[in-house]
């Protein structure tokens, strides 16, 4: 006599339940829902019936190849994620990859240790723009059109009015615009001028600072110089103030610092001197005040600036300033 289905049903369930893998779910589902399956065929039988018995014969039938349906296909993806779990083994014993770090280039670690010595001085970080006005680059700072201070830099220029910036001092006169004494910055930054050799490139780095307020004198220059110089380089490193000439600054002093290499005894690279150029300085021209409308009678203030690359050459005893910027990974991973 043949299975009733209720008795093909639990057969199913039976044998699925000894089923291994996703293939043995696969061969279950035609065994019995395929087209010569055994539910399929039930199914067919059940107009052989006798007429009252086909309803009630049908609808079990179909709830049976629905169930079977749903239960195959749970088995079928409960398989399929167990062998992804599988395939995507991982052996935690297995040494890892190392990730490459990359590293601050020399040169932003100088200009963070720069900043970071006038920040506790109390000095605020002010930016200005690298593509500059003539104005703000040259006029502003008391250096007219055809002063011969402007053959001093090297300018790039974009037009008669635009420059690449040949310092980073005109962030100066842009902030007193906007801003009454005390004023206390610092503008880190890029400048250009046409010049390339041993000690120059294109494209350098600056941070120049400027303090204006009442009865600001050179003494307090040199002593916030002097605590930069030590803190930069060490406490015994001795400065010596050398008069200069700067169109923004009067009077004006450059800074030289006791040659680090040779402690002063003369060497290649402070040319036998003892002393080593570190910085430009002075007191602020009553024309720069005068240009960003300050009370030239009440206030005075002082200025200096500096080469980051200068300053790491120095510290860091490197002969030619074009290191930085080859980007020969062998010199810059040594910082
Ligand atoms: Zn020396």
């Amino acid at each position: 006599m043949a299975k009733t289905i209720e008795q093909i049903e639990k057969d199913a369930l039976k044998e699925l339940e000894a089923a291994t893998d996703s293939d043995a779910v696969r061969a279950l589902s035609v065994k019995y829902l395929g087209r010569k399956g055994l539910v399929t065929q039930y199914l067919r039988n059940i107009s052989n019936l006798p007429q009252e018995m086909r309803p009630e014969a049908g609808k079990t039938a179909n709830q049976t190849k629905n169930n079977l349906d749903a239960v195959f296909a749970k088995a079928s993806k409960q398989f399929a994620s167990i062998s992804y779990l599988e395939d995507s083994y991982i052996d935690v014993s297995l040494p890892g990859r190392s990730i490459h770090q990359g590293s601050l280039h020399p040169i932003t670690q100088i200009t963070q240790q720069i900043c970071d010595i006038f920040i506790r001085l109390g000095f605020d970080v002010a930016e200005g723009p690298e593509v500059e006005t003539d104005y703000y680059n040259f006029e502003a700072l008391n250096i007219p059109k055809n002063h011969p201070a402007r053959d001093m830099q090297d300018t790039f220029y974009i037009s008669e009015e635009i420059v690449l910036r040949t310092h980073t001092s005109p962030t100066q006169p842009r902030i007193m615009e906007k801003q009454q004494p005390p004023v206390r910055i610092i503008s880190p930054g890029k400048v250009y001028r046409c010049d390339s050799d041993l000690t120059h490139t294109p494209m350098f780095h600056q941070v120049e600072g400027l303090l204006v307020d009442k009865q600001v004198s050179f003494g307090d220059l040199k002593g916030v110089l002097t605590t930069f110089v030590h803190q930069m380089f060490d406490e015994e490193t001795s400065l010596r103030f050398r008069p200069s000439f700067f169109p923004f600054t009067e009077p004006s002093a450059e800074v030289d610092i006791r040659c680090v290499i040779c402690k002063g005894d003369g060497c290649r690279v402070c040319s036998k001197t003892g002393w080593l150029e570190v910085l430009g300085s002075g007191m602020v021209h009553p024309a720069v005040f005068e240009n960003v409308g300050y009370d030239t009678t009440q206030y005075t203030g002082y200025a200096f600036g500096m080469g980051v690359e200068r300053i790491a050459m120095l510290k860091f005893g490197i002969d030619d300033i074009r290191k930085f910027f080859e980007n020969d990974l062998r010199f810059l991973r040594q910082f």
